[in-house]
C-alpha cells in the first residue's frame, strides 16, 4: 500500500499501487488537472528578477518648485 498526500488539496489517501491510481501523487484526476493547469498558468515558475534601471545621471534628484 502506497500512502500519498495530494500536493493540490492536502487530502491524504492510499492506494495498492502507483498502477492502480495513475493520478499519483495527486488524490484524483481532477487535482492532476488543477496542478497541470497552474503550470500552464505559469504560477510555478520562477518568477523573473526585476532589475530596476539605474537612475539616469542628469535627472535632477530635488527639483523644488518655487
Ligand atoms: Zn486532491
Amino acid at each position: 500500500m502506497i500512502r500519498g498526500r495530494c500536493p493540490i488539496c492536502g487530502k491524504s489517501f492510499e492506494t495498492p499501487s502507483m498502477d492502480a491510481h495513475p493520478g499519483f501523487p495527486f488524490c484524483s484526476d481532477r487535482c492532476k488537472l488543477i496542478d497541470l493547469g497552474r503550470w500552464i498558468d505559469g504560477s510555478y515558475s520562477v518568477p523573473e528578477k526585476v532589475v530596476e534601471p539605474p537612475p539616469e545621471p542628469d535627472a535632477p534628484a530635488d527639483v523644488e518648485e518655487e
